[in-house]
């Protein structure tokens, strides 16, 4: 096993999307962002009237998609096409956030999309984005790192960061989604959402992402 991979889950806007992105592009490594399949796959499922309750529809959705994920410009992380459409911006939004975290909740689904997830590793190295990155899918990862933040700031994060895309949100419904969506991916019987054994948990309330960048590049350092 030489590929280094190194694994970071948390909650959904504990800042992972932004540090992986910027942990991928400094070390020169690929990037897998894992969320960003499940969401493609809630939106595939939307184009072809699969029911968001149909798990085994959903898992051959899930085994036959066809997507490409590009390297993304900025910290978006990765362009998706889906079926030839673009469709990097769609994927964000607060409805396909809500049914990603629930077309992800079907074991079926997880594991017809294990293979497409583990081949994103390339030889130079691998930042893999997710809920279950360190403990399901590179359980052998070297370095495993788990990022939160409190919900109030997460829910203020992502806030900025919709707004900012041009999405029209309101802060109190942001915070209520995303902790519903916390407690469907924490309690799931497959894969929940919970640090691995061997993970550095970092608490990045109140922390800048500059200084979140250089405790995890230290971290990855020191243990690759
Ligand atoms: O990270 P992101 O917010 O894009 O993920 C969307 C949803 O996809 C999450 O709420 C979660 O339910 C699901 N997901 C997952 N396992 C992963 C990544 C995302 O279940 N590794």
């Amino acid at each position: 096993e030489r590929t280094p991979v190194v694994t970071i889950d948390g909650p959904s806007g504990a800042g992972k999307g932004t540090i992986c992105f910027l942990l991928a592009k400094r070390l020169g490594w690929q990037l897998l962002d894992s969320g960003a399949i499940y969401r493609v796959l809630a939106l595939a499922a939307m184009h072809h009237d699969v029911e968001l309750a149909n798990e085994e529809e959903l898992s051959l959705l899930a085994a036959h998609l066809d997507v490409q994920f590009l390297p993304g410009t900025d910290s978006d992380g990765v362009k998706v096409i889906l079926e030839g459409e673009d469709v990097t911006t769609e994927i964000r939004t607060q409805e396909c956030s809500n049914s990603a975290s629930k077309v992800a909740a079907f074991p079926r689904v997880r594991e017809a999309l294990l293979r497409r997830q583990r081949a994103f590793k390339t030889e130079a190295g691998l930042i893999a984005d997710g809920r279950d990155m360190g403990t399901v899918v590179f359980p052998e990862a070297p370095v495993k790192i788990f990022l939160t933040a409190s919900a109030q700031e997460r829910a203020e994060r992502r806030f900025n960061q919709l707004q900012g895309k041009g999405f029209d949100v309101k802060i109190g419904r942001l915070l209520a989604e995303i902790i519903e969506r916390d407690e469907r991916d924490m309690n799931r019987s497959v894969a929940p959402l919970k640090p691995a054994d061997d993970a550095l948990v970092v608490d990045t309330t109140g922390i800048d992402i500059e200084s979140v960048l250089n405790i995890t590049i230290e971290h990855i350092e020191r243990n690759i």
